[in-house]
């Protein structure tokens, strides 16, 4: 059977998770923004207990979290929901890095057309963003800097530290796409100085569909955020819509899991990383690890196998292994991947290099020996 290696795509979905939601959909049925009937109530207490659920996990208040259908939906309001205030303050300066998700890079462009002032940091062969190319770039017109915590395709965990603890000092909107850290770098997102931040929960364990915005308050005041959809007053107007409460409820309780397991799951993620590595140094392949090693997440292997074509080698294994060659989102047809273009790296190492991710459901064995095999087809592929 063919092993899932996307997780950094989406994440299977937890059975605790899904149990719980089961139970939502059958037994709280209301809409919670009822106020007429103990059933709205019901479900008011469902989404309240997902709010602390979530803020437990990041270290945050509750009224700071609010339910989005997913970190595109998340990127888009954190950034164009800034437009109002950046009339008003006359600030129209965004940074932001090309390696960012396309929610972020397609936004920017966007408000670029719209008369905004972008800048875009790229990387280089690290695949992390040097924090002074951003820092240096900062003005007394910049409205907010968008970077992400880790990268989707190399799994490179970014100086959001070093540059949120700088632009607090600057008065300047920081936003941090943590999709793909929520969950697993626990400890760091909690120490993180942030305006703004976005994740899915499907990356956690999570169903699809839901995620969340934080909008961090200052002084009780939230960041100038307006809605950029309209219709309803759910989640203080920003997200209007009818609350998908199990959907919700799946959040909290993915985030609830992953608070009392990351450690175990990292630890796991580890072993499976240094095994995979071992059996990688056995094929005998000339192969290379796109981004360095020592800030990419325990989860992610991006890796460059020299002159096997990355298309080719997905075929002929999707009987073994789920794997990509970039990121879900643009990967219909192939165009080489524009995050590592943009470590300039070179074409023909792009079109060999394949993304293998894991997490919590994964099985040792199984992974070892599908991977061992696949390696051995990319042996023989080899041109
Ligand atoms: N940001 C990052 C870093 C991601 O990896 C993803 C999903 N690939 C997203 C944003 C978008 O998430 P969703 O498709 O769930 O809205």
């Amino acid at each position: 059977m063919s092993v899932y290696l996307d997780y950094n795509a989406t994440a299977p979905i937890d059975e605790r998770v899904l149990d719980c939601m089961i139970d939502v959909y059958k037994n709280h049925i209301g809409n919670a923004d009822s106020r007429t009937h103990t059933f709205g109530e019901d479900a008011r207490d469902v989404v309240e207990t997902a709010r602390k659920q979530v803020s437990s996990l990041l270290g945050i208040k509750s009224d700071e979290v609010f339910f989005t259908s997913g970190a595109t939906e998340s990127n888009n309001i954190a950034l164009q929901g800034l437009r109002e205030y950046a009339q008003k303050s006359g600030k129209n300066h965004i940074i932001t890095t090309a390696i960012e998700h396309k929610a972020v890079l397609e936004t920017v462009k966007f408000l670029e057309k719209q008369g905004f002032d972008i800048d875009i940091v790229a990387p280089g062969l690290s695949g992390r963003i040097d924090e002074d190319d951003i820092l240096n770039k900062v003005s007394d017109n910049t409205l907010v800097v968008s970077v992400m915590h880790v990268n989707n395709e190399t799994g490179i965990i970014q100086p959001v530290k070093e540059i949120g603890e700088e632009l607090k000092k600057r008065n300047v909107y920081f936003h941090v796409d943590a999709t793909q850290s929520c969950g697993k770098l626990v400890d760091e997102l909690r120490t993180l100085e942030y305006n703004m931040l976005s994740f899915s929960a499907h990356k956690l364990m999570g169903p699809q569909g839901i995620g969340v915005l934080v909008l961090r308050r200052k002084a009780y005041k939230l960041p100038p955020v307006n809605p950029i959809m309209f219709g309803g007053q759910q989640e203080h107007g920003i997200r209007p819509g009818t609350i998908p409460v199990a959907l919700v409820a799946g959040c909290g309780k993915a985030c609830e899991l992953v608070e009392t397991e990351y450690r175990d799951n990292n630890d796991r993620a580890i072993r499976i990383k240094s095994k995979l590595l071992e059996i990688l140094e056995e094929s005998g392949l000339a192969y290379h690890i796109n981004g360095d090693s020592k800030f990419c997440l325990p989860s992610t292997l991006n890796i460059c196998i020299e002159g096997v074509s990355s298309e080719a080698l997905m075929i002929s294994t999707k009987h073994l292994c789920g794997i990509s060659n970039g990121s879900a989102c643009t990967s219909k047809s192939y165009s080489p991947s524009y995050v590592l273009t943009a470590m300039g790296i070179p074409e023909d190492q792009i079109e060999s290099s394949i993304r293998v991710s894991w997490g919590h459901s994964t099985d040792f064995d199984e992974v070892l020996k599908n991977f061992r095999d696949l390696l051995k087809i990319a042996g023989q592929m080899k041109s």
